[in-house]
């Protein structure tokens, strides 16, 4: 080696170490392009630089950095070109040999009819040639990119004027081999950016849907999602909570397995689309042997539809309450204040007309009906009272069978001639524990309900067994059908309210009866069979 070379080699190390080091540093591939241009500048006179890579997998010649004449050329405006196998084409020979080619009769080789040749212009105009006119180009390297042994890309150095050597194309080599390096390195680099930024993505979204998850298992409403096919897919706390049915036994079928109503249900329920304001529908379900109000709505989605329901059971009952305390009330109201005021009418306007009898007759109407209107304000205050908690009761020794038989002789008076009531009290009964005349009043109530609506003899039987005391209201009536015999101890309610023949009354003495027992410690039911009477039975606690 003459010493020239030995120079020249030195320089060539020296400058692909410092290529290298600037090359590395470069993170993103198209900087590592622009670098190892700057470098090329310094060392290599040219008129142009393209390079391109080779995807195996489409067989395609894709533009990745060209400078033009001063000017940088927006690579992706550059077609991609088909590798030319067939051995024409100068980019193609160098992809297919691995083997750099150096020309410096570039204007004569494109005319050869094997290869497709383009021209790229400053403006990144992209010309066939030799259709377009002869290149301008006389001299040209072109150099492979490899990686890993295969060849991944070429670079195109090319001057207008001139030519190039063999010194030039071992430099050009040099720093292609240092920017494949350096452009594998970005490459990587950027995919291990990409690949954590996805992961950071993917955790972000798994923590929001498992937010949403918390969210949906937090909220109040009782959410669920019928798929397209009409499975269950989602169904929350809340749901359980409201229809006592778990998400286990739910999820992952139709939902009419677990509600048998759900076909008719939804039937009723409007869908609306995810933008639009959704409306509400109350209805009743029975789920889990209970009767519930759920008030729906809901919300077509790309998985199905979503339902959310809240549970207006409380606020329905209410509604009802309402409803029949109005209809009882403003009933039960007119009949005795119609008679009181006809009766004062006749008294104000007829009374000479009206034998002393007579207006003794209308005074006796007057005050049984006012004390009608009064037990009905005493009836509405009392369940006001017991609503609110105001109602406290004694826990006193009782002797029942007494207060039994005061109750029939304080009603006796006031009870039709043809109805005969009998007291029979076992003799070894003993006290209760509760409330003498709190007892009485559910008994009068009891007694009142047996001589209205059931039929004679009434009787009246108080026992003792197992440290209970029951007293046995029985009467000989209609009896109470089966379905009724939980809703008569509601408040208001009455089992025939518009019945002509039915007696007057507020539907409130059950409910008082019921609530009284209970603060004593004590309960009340009814048993009877519709054609045999009923029997109220109350029970006490032994003292
Ligand atoms: P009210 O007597 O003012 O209607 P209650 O609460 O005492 O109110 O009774 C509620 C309903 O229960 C009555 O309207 C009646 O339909 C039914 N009921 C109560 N006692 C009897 C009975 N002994 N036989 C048949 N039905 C009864």
């Amino acid at each position: 080696m003459t010493r020239r070379e030995i120079e020249r080699k030195a320089e060539l190390a020296e400058l692909l170490l410092d290529a290298a080091r600037q090359l590395g540093e470069s993170l993103e591939p198209e900087l590592v392009y622009e670098r190892f241009h700057e470098l090329l500048k310094a060392v290599v006179p040219h008129d142009g630089v393209v390079v391109s890579s080779y995807d195996e997998r489409d067989g395609l010649i894709r533009c990745d950095y060209a400078w033009v004449e001063g000017n940088i050329v927006d690579a992706s405006t550059l077609p991609p070109l088909p590798l030319n196998r067939e051995g024409g084409g100068m980019q193609s020979r160098v992809i297919l040999e691995g083997r750099p080619l150096m020309f410096n009769d570039v204007a004569e080789r494109v005319q050869e009819p094997e290869g497709t040749y383009y021209n790229v212009d400053r403006e990144g105009t992209v010309e066939k040639i030799p259709d377009a006119g002869p290149a301008g180009t006389t001299a040209a390297m072109m150099v492979p990119v490899k990686q890993e042994g295969g060849v991944v890309g070429v670079v195109q150095v090319m001057a207008d004027t001139g030519s190039y050597d063999e010194e030039q194309l071992e430099v050009v080599e040099g720093l292609v081999a240092q920017m494949a390096a350096a452009v594998r390195n970005a490459r990587l680099q950027k995919e291990r950016r990409r690949l954590e930024a996805a992961e950071v993505a993917a955790r972000a979204v798994a923590e929001e849907r498992q937010q949403a998850a918390n969210v949906l298992e937090a909220v109040g409403d009782g959410i669920f999602l019928v798929d397209r096919d009409g499975i269950v897919r989602l169904w929350n706390r809340a749901a359980e909570m409201a229809t006592g049915l778990v998400a286990a036994e739910v999820c992952n079928a139709p939902l009419s397995a677990a509600l048998p109503d759900w076909e008719s249900l939804a039937a009723r329920i409007p869908l609306t689309g995810s933008g639009s304001t959704p409306v509400s529908v109350t209805l009743p379900v029975a789920a889990s042997g209970n009767d519930l109000w759920l008030s729906f709505i809901g919300v077509r989605s790309a998985e199905g539809v979503v339902y959310a329901f809240r549970d207006v059971t409380n606020e329905q009952r209410l509604e009802d309450e309402k409803r029949d305390f109005i209809a009882t009330i403003s009933h039960e109201l007119r009949t005795p204040m119609a008679a009181v005021f006809g009766a004062s009418q006749t008294l104000l306007h007829r009374a000479d007309d009206l034998t002393a009898d007579g207006r003794r007759q209308l005074l006796e109407m007057i005050a049984a009906q006012a004390s009608r209107l009064s037990q009905i304000t005493e009836e509405i205050l009392l369940t006001t009272q017991l609503d609110r908690g105001d109602v406290t009761v004694d826990h006193q020794p009782v002797d029942v069978g007494a207060v039994a038989q005061a109750s029939v002789d304080a009603l006796r008076s006031q009870l039709p001639e043809d109805v005969s009531v009998e007291v029979d009290v076992d003799p070894d009964v003993g006290t209760a524990s509760g409330d003498a005349d709190r007892i009485q009043q559910v008994l009068v109530n009891l007694l009142d309900n047996a001589a209205k609506y059931g039929v004679s003899p009434v009787t009246v039987h108080v026992e003792q067994t197992n440290g209970v005391i029951q007293i046995h209201v029985a009467d000989r009536g209609p009896g109470i059908p089966l379905s009724e015999q939980e809703r008569i101890f509601e408040k208001f309610y009455r089992a025939d309210p518009h019945h002509t023949r039915t007696p007057s009354g507020t539907g409130l003495g059950l409910y008082i009866s019921r609530e009284l027992i209970r603060r004593m410690g004590g309960r009340i039911e009814v048993r009877s069979r519709p054609g045999t009477g009923s029997t109220f039975v109350v029970e006490l606690p032994s003292a």
